[in-house]
């Protein structure tokens, strides 16, 4: 039998999950999760585990009732040794956490709780507003705005508005008023300051200080989670507010992926306040050329010899393909010294840096995988490629036009597959309820191959997002793919397409139009 993991996700940035939290869902067979957990928290769930979401957002039925999780819980500690069932903020502050671990002591299932930070705590921190202050406020009350009606409801609510001290109000957003408005009727001064603060800790996040008269007026609907601050704390947030809206919060941009490495767009983007999401996810396999690496290496070296001055090319199209290259010569017998000789080429720079990182340097970088782009610089550095042996290492799929014009070009072309990318498109649903929600704002497109892994993946992406291709070649193929871009960033990379973002979103210094990635309030 397997153990329960009662994981705290935290208040929604995903940096403030715990660092054992982290390392189960590395563990993790399998992972249920609520709505409050976002994209980016469950993009840390290893690839091999599988992934329900028992979440409910605002106007939907729960599909599954707590009794059938609660169930489902023992039934797959019963077939799987580690099983995380993970929520937003603290698992038992207003998580029903409790409610599930009593379930699993009774059946016998071993169990752990793992806490996270709460939404009352970790929000907070983010607006600039203690819990507790010399001098202001020494004790703290957690409630949830669930209505109680009726004299049994307001002796309650009584006891809370008399309470003095800090009042933290969970699942607040569509009840502001009725909070303030009961909390004045039953006692508390309306001078009392007080604040909202909705997606806290997120990109969105929102702060709205007032009084209890002020702060429904002020504060308008909330579209993310949200909670009311009630007490003299709630003025320090004038003084202690850290967090400045970057540029691009409140904004939410999708990233197609072809590969596995981390995105250096996605942690510009993120940098600069925005709420990045990459889809799919790619795990790169070992292709099935792998074991002809090192004879075709070996014909390589000697070929050249035959070939009297013409350097063998070895040619490189991903990093995959450079470290799956070095690890079949390793299993060979052989290293780094069975190409000397040859002409080092590598497309792209993931590709020259893993080179770097194999202790190899690339004769010929190139930027472009363009098939004419390429043949013409190899023409331009060795001649014409008539007879000229040329070993492709592929990385995927998608680089086969580039065998075909290298052969078109005469050379005696070898390609063989190192790495075979296999998509995986778990994250589609939590993706497909932003796009839903009419939250996202961008999808950025870096690479022909990622516009095809993500058409591939069977995303539907809406005309009115704004498509931003990288480079001309990657617009060509999301043209032909049925997503026209409306922007062609340069080739620079990450500088050429946040220009281009700040361009069409950016907001310096002023109040961004603020937007929820996804509305949960329960
Ligand atoms: N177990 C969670 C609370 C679940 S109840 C925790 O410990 O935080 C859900 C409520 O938590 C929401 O309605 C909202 O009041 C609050 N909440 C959760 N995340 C929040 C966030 N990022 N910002 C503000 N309030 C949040």
């Amino acid at each position: 039998m397997g153990t329960v993991y009662l994981v705290g996700a935290g208040p929604g940035d995903p940096k403030l999950i715990t660092c054992r939290g982290w390392e189960l869902l590395h563990r993790a067979d399998v992972v249920l999760h609520d709505a409050l957990v976002g994209p980016e928290v469950l993009a840390m769930v290893s690839p091999r585990a599988e992934v329900i979401d028992v979440g409910r957002r605002a106007g939907e039925t729960r599909w599954l009732t707590q009794e059938r999780i609660n169930r489902l819980l023992v039934e797959l500690a019963d077939q799987h040794s580690v099983v995380v069932r993970l929520k937003g903020g603290d698992p038992l502050v207003f998580g029903r956490g409790a409610e599930e671990a009593l379930v699993l002591a009774a059946a016998g299932v071993p169990f752990e709780i793992v806490p996270g930070v709460t939404a009352g705590t970790g929000a907070l921190a983010y607006a600039g507003i203690p819990l507790t202050h010399r001098g202001v406020a020494t004790t703290a009350l957690f409630v949830t705005a669930h209505p109680h009606e009726g004299p049994a409801g307001d002796e309650r609510w009584r006891h809370i508005a008399h309470a003095g001290g800090t009042l933290v109000v969970y699942m607040a957003g569509a009840r502001i008023r009725v909070v303030t408005e009961r909390l004045m009727r039953l006692g508390r001064s309306p001078d009392t300051p007080a604040a909202l603060v909705e997606s806290g800790t997120l990109p969105a996040q929102r702060v709205v200080r007032g009084t209890l008269r002020d702060l429904a007026g002020r504060a308008g609907d909330a579209r993310g989670p949200a909670l009311i601050v009630v007490g003299e704390v709630a003025r320090l947030s004038e003084s202690l507010a850290w967090v400045s809206p970057g540029p691009l919060a409140g904004r939410t941009v999708l990233i197609a992926r072809a590969r596995a490495q981390r995105s250096r767009i996605a942690s510009s983007l993120r940098a600069l306040g925005a709420t990045v999401l990459e889809y799919p996810a790619i795990h790169s396999r070992p292709g099935p050329d792998v074991d002809a690496v090192a004879s075709a290496v070996e014909a390589l070296g000697g070929s050249n010899r035959e070939a009297l001055g013409a350097r063998g090319v070895l040619l490189f199209t991903g990093a995959a393909a450079v470290e799956e290259a070095l690890g079949a010569l390793a299993h060979a017998g052989k290293d780094a010294r069975s190409l000397a000789g040859l002409l080092l080429v590598g497309i792209g720079r993931e590709t020259i840096a893993a080179l770097r990182r194999a202790g190899l340097r690339c004769d010929l970088p190139l930027r472009s995988y363009l098939p004419i782009r390429v043949v013409a610089a190899l023409r331009r550095r060795i001649g014409p490629l008539e007879g000229h042996p040329v070993v492709l290492l592929l990385d995927g799929q998608e680089e086969s036009a580039l065998a075909d014009a290298l052969a078109a070009a005469g050379a005696r072309t070898h390609p063989l597959r190192l790495a075979t990318r296999a998509v995986d498109g778990r994250g589609r649903q939590p993706l497909e309820r932003v796009i839903a929600a009419g939250a996202l704002d961008a999808l950025v497109l870096p690479s022909s191959s990622a516009a095809e892994a993500l058409v591939a993946a069977g995303l539907g992406v809406p005309p009115t997002v704004e498509m931003i291709a990288i480079g001309p070649a990657t617009a060509a193929t999301a043209e032909r793919l049925g997503l026209p871009a409306a922007r062609v960033a340069g080739p620079g990379g990450a500088q050429a397409l946040v220009a281009e973002l700040l361009g069409r979103f950016g907001n310096p210094g002023s109040e961004v139009p603020r937007r929820a990635a996804s509305s949960s309030d329960h």
